[in-house]
């Protein structure tokens, strides 16, 4: 039989990966369970809903990345429980549920849309956070120049041609910076009943500025680039209602206004997986507004030192939810597992509490124009723009999605054409049909429709 310890791993994202790889030459097995059989660079989701990257370039099969660690298994499924008193962590792949044990644990189970208590919003403004968002999102963006080519008075065509970003964040940014790079350049000769360049792009946030993040000067910069290129930028601008006729939001002054549009993208605010209040409450604690789980210096479950909480799911004073907080916190997890194992003690406590290092954070504005804020170090323009390609293309996970991610970026970068415009119609209608099935949101799916009963099944939470 085998007596190596037993670490379980929720989720395959920067968490979840760097954590197993971090354990690669430790003597224990490594179970990883995650939703998905992939591994996901959301920073480039993006690029994936505007046609720039395949699904494929940005999430690498994790069953892939991880086929020559011998101590490690993959395995996809849904957790849906944890036991900390029994140990053991319940998962199910379709109908199949399955129990499996731990000695240590590790969960980075990440966070999804936060819609600020309107769930209902979400659809008719995806959010952008997994493939199905992303592919969602370049089906309704590209099938709204389809709408506008085909329709029959100048309303429904400008309702088609307008397109409302929620949230003034880097994916925000990016996501307003590309729809109009592409309207205005990738799709400028390919219609003949509609000019692309009229299309309209407004970026709402609810903050006196874009990207805060980035401190006031990069902020401004970023919002001159945006506002060159077409974009319309409303700050302090408070959404209140998404639905099918568009999105009304109050000004500064408290005036409402209702933009009519025909496709919106969410990308405001950050919900953790439910995961975190399954663990809170068995453990006696709260979590914060936005659903994390705080946890202890070295990163552990408060009295469950062999539980670890990393990345977006976990509360650390002064780690933001970027890529670094979780691959950071990952090894640091892994490296007090290992002193665990060669020291035989389980419960061994760490000499050192997790610190963090900032890296710096960038956002791309558009074709050859980022911003980036390293340490002291404030950069904008072309040169900002490299260092955001170099950064990405460092971190993109397997060689294979760098060499087909360095070709989509010649032809979208040093040409204008978009190689990943196709889109299918399950595409398209997946949340109507997701939302048919209970599995989705609650809300009805357009104004005065009833969800028919007969379709309500169970729900895939958490
Ligand atoms: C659009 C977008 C752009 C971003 N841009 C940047 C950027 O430019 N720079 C940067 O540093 N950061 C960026 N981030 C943030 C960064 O991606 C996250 O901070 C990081 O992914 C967090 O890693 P994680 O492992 O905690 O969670 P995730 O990477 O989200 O991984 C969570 C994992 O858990 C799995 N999972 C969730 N629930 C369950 C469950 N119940 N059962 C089983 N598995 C489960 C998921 O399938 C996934 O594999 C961006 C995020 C988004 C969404």
């Amino acid at each position: 039989m085998n007596e190596r310890p037993h670490v379980v791993i929720i989720g395959s994202g920067f968490g979840g990966l760097f954590a197993a790889k971090a354990l690669r030459r430790v003597d224990v097995d490594i179970t990883l369970i995650a939703k998905t059989a992939h591994h996901l660079f959301q920073p480039l989701l993006y690029q994936v809903a505007t046609g720039i990257l395949s699904e494929g370039d940005i999430a690498p099969s994790t069953r892939e990345i991880l086929r020559r660690q011998r101590n490690t298994t993959v395995l996809q499924g849904l957790v849906t429980d944890i036991d900390l008193a029994g140990k053991t962590v319940v998962w199910r792949q379709l109908d199949e549920v399955r129990t499996t044990p731990y000695d240590q644990l590790i969960v980075a189970a990440g966070a999804g849309q936060s819609y600020f208590g309107h769930p209902e919003f979400e659809t008719f403004a995806p959010g952008m956070k997994s493939l199905d968002d992303a592919l969602e999102l370049r089906a309704r963006i590209f099938g709204a120049f389809e709408r506008a080519e085909i329709a029959e008075d100048e309303t429904s065509r400008e309702k088609d041609l307008t397109f409302v970003v929620v949230g003034g964040g880097p994916t925000g940014v990016e996501m307003a910076g590309q729809i109009r790079e592409l309207a205005t350049t990738t799709l400028a000769q390919d219609f003949r009943r509609l000019d692309p360049k009229a299309a309209k792009v407004i970026l709402l946030d609810g903050a006196p500025q874009i990207l805060p993040a980035f401190g006031e000067d990069l902020g401004a910069r970023a919002q001159q680039a945006l506002e060159r290129k077409g974009v319309d930028v409303r700050l302090k601008a408070m959404v209140k209602n998404v639905g099918p006729a568009g999105v009304t939001y109050a000004d500064a002054a408290g005036h409402e206004e209702t933009i009519v549009c025909g496709t919106t993208v969410w990308a405001a605010g950050v919900q953790a997986s439910p995961l975190g209040a399954l663990l809170a409450e068995q453990a006696g604690i709260e979590t914060d507004r936005a659903g994390r789980v705080p946890v202890e210096p070295d990163l552990t479950l408060a009295g469950h030192p062999e539980v670890f909480v990393v990345g977006d799911l976990a509360s650390v004073k002064g780690v933001p939810g970027v890529a670094q907080g979780a691959i950071q916190g990952a090894r640091y997890a892994a490296k007090l597992i290992a002193a665990r194992v060669r020291s035989g003690n389980p419960r061994l406590a760490a000499d050192q509490p997790f610190s963090y290092f900032d890296k710096g954070s960038m956002a791309t504005i558009s074709k050859f124009r980022a911003v980036v804020s390293v340490g002291k170090l404030r950069l904008s323009g072309f040169v900002a723009w490299l260092m955001w390609l170099a950064l990405h293309l460092f971190y993109i996970a397997g060689f294979k999605q760098r060499v087909t991610t360095l070709l989509q970026w010649a032809i979208a970068f040093v040409g204008n054409g978009r190689n990943q415009r196709a889109y299918t119609h399950q595409q398209l209608v997946g949340r109507l049909a997701l939302e048919r099935l209970g599995q989705h949101v609650s809300a009805p799916l357009l104004e005065g429709q009833e969800i028919d009963p007969k379709w309500a099944g169970p729900r895939q939470t958490p």
